[in-house]
């Protein structure tokens, strides 16, 4: 009780603080949550509704469901249609629309699809199944990308022929940088994803005020440690003295997890990738090394597919939520033709989307901004 008490009385003088800071600025302020564990958070706690009027939160790309394109999507199905073959996935992915079908609906018809829980289990059902091709789904950022390596290197190290990966892995600064470059793109400061941090490390973030002149916080997931990364982020703004700076120091440091970076780049190399809305990024992917194209099946067993979005599917908006440039309810098919029961879109499906999101905690008439 007293505890509540407390973190309540403590959030206030936050709030005031923001608002204090900003006020005199006489513009809104917006800040960017890179990742989607934040955006959920954010939601859950009503801080957007608690924060001054003149701050506004908008969600980025840093949910991997939501950016996975299509053409991905289609594979993975195109892969579990095919006879013999297993794919292993972790179950968010499931009810994700490629350009005319899911994983559930090649489910429903008979593919054989199983949800693990970690990477490492797919190996567990290719060696129970050396008959079939056992096929992992690796998608996600550089927060997962270090066990999916570990997981390769393994399947190597056991000579388990068996197994492969479909990568759709992706890093997160170049995809800041992406949307820095864009003109479009009117955001004053991140709030930086506790998660990758932990593998990357905060100073892998420094490009922000130096090649941007944008402060960035890495900040936990409870309500108080978003609420005090926006504060600092507010500090910056107001000074102009734009910095990096750390609110999740009990597991993020400056260098961030060597071990994790070192096999993760040991298995695989960057590459210019597509992501959802976002288009084509300068080494924003991972793929396998040419010493683990072996576990590629894309380069093992290549496939063709046909990418023709459906007309539904084609008034998603999700390309700009993610980029910031619009909110949710001003897509015409959120929470009318598009909710979590059926979703036209990527962002509606993971429960880290940011229309998922909007639609469960803001009732689907959530107003943006206020
Ligand atoms: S509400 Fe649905 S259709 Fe609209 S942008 Fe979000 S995911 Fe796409």
């Amino acid at each position: 009780m007293k505890k509540d008490f407390d973190e309540k009385s403590l959030a206030q003088k936050l709030v005031s603080e923001i608002d204090r800071l900003t006020k005199p600025l006489g513009r809104k302020i917006r800040f960017m949550e890179v990742c989607g564990t934040h955006t959920v958070s954010i939601f859950r706690a009503g801080l957007r509704q608690m924060l001054p009027p003149q701050i506004e939160l908008v969600s980025g790309p840093g949910c991997p469901v939501c950016v996975t394109p299509d053409d991905y999507m289609d594979k993975a199905i195109a892969y579990a249609r095919e006879p013999d073959t297993i794919i292993a996935t972790f179950g968010d992915m499931l009810k994700v629309p490629g350009s005319s079908s899911s994983l559930a609906d090649a489910m429903a018809a008979g593919a054989d699809i199983r949800i693990v829980y970690s990477p490492l289990d797919s190996l567990k059902i290719a060696k129970e199944n050396p008959e079939k091709s056992v096929i992992f789904l690796a998608v996600g950022f550089e927060t997962t990308a270090p066990t999916a390596a570990a997981t390769v290197i393994t399947a190597m190290r056991q000579g388990i022929k068996n197994f492969f990966a479909l990568s759709a892995q992706k890093l997160i600064p170049p995809a800041m940088r992406m949307l820095l470059d864009d003109e479009r793109t009117n955001v004053d400061g991140f709030l930086l994803p506790g998660h990758v941090a932990v593998v990357t490390g905060s100073d892998e973030f420094l490009f922000l005020p130096r090649d941007y002149g944008k402060p960035g916080v890495v900040a936990g997931f409870e309500a108080m440690e978003i609420l005090r990364a926006v504060y600092r982020l507010a500090k910056m703004t107001a000074s102009r003295e734009p910095g990096i700076e750390n609110e999740y120091d009990s597991v993020v440091t400056a260098g961030g997890n060597k071990a994790a970076q070192k096999m993760l780049y040991e298995v695989y190399e960057p590459i210019d990738t597509q992501w959802r809305g976002l288009g084509v990024i300068a080494q924003s992917g991972l793929r396998l090394r040419h010493e683990y194209a072996g576990f590629d099946i894309e380069r093992v067993r290549p496939i063709e597919v046909d990418d023709a979005p459906g007309k539904e599917k084609s008034l998603c908006r999700c390309g700009e939520v993610l980029r910031g440039l619009t909110v949710p309810v001003e897509c015409p098919l959120f929470a009318r033709a598009c909710t979590p029961e059926h979703a036209v879109g990527p962002c509606m499906v993971s429960v880290e989307g940011v229309c998922a999101a909007h639609y469960k905690y803001g009732g689907g008439t959530f107003q943006y901004g206020k």
